[in-house]
């Protein structure tokens, strides 16, 4: 039997101060699960793949939507909670309060 894949929009992990933050995921691939430190603030990028149409493209044509959490300012110093999404919550609300973290990507990242 044929299989249709269709898109599905991501996993919204964290809605605050107008800055939407979406799971990625596995190959791409919800049936996946979630990666656990790789998000985007674009519903439609995907690691490796931009959608091509949002406003995170810059100069070097990098997507800023697509974003690995250890990358962003402050991770070595976030707040521990026992349950790590909770904290990545936490953490991802400070990169939002901080400003590295916009509704358009990362603003600034340590280099990998
Ligand atoms: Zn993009
Ligand atoms: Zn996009």
């Amino acid at each position: 039997m044929p299989f249709l894949s269709e898109w599905v929009e991501p996993a919204l992990f964290l809605d605050w101060r107008g800055v939407r933050v979406y799971h990625c995921y596995r190959d791409n691939s919800v049936n996946q699960g979630p990666l656990v430190y790789c998000f985007t603030v674009c519903p439609f990028c995907e690691p490796g793949h931009c959608c091509g149409d949002c406003p995170a493209l810059d100069d070097s044509r990098r997507c800023r939507a697509v974003f690995d959490l250890r990358g962003l300012p402050g991770y070595a110093e976030r707040q521990r909670h026992a349950d790590l999404d909770d904290e990545h919550r936490e953490f991802l609300k400070t990169a939002i309060a901080v400003g590295s973290l916009t509704a358009e990507g990362v603003v600034s990242s340590y280099p990998a």
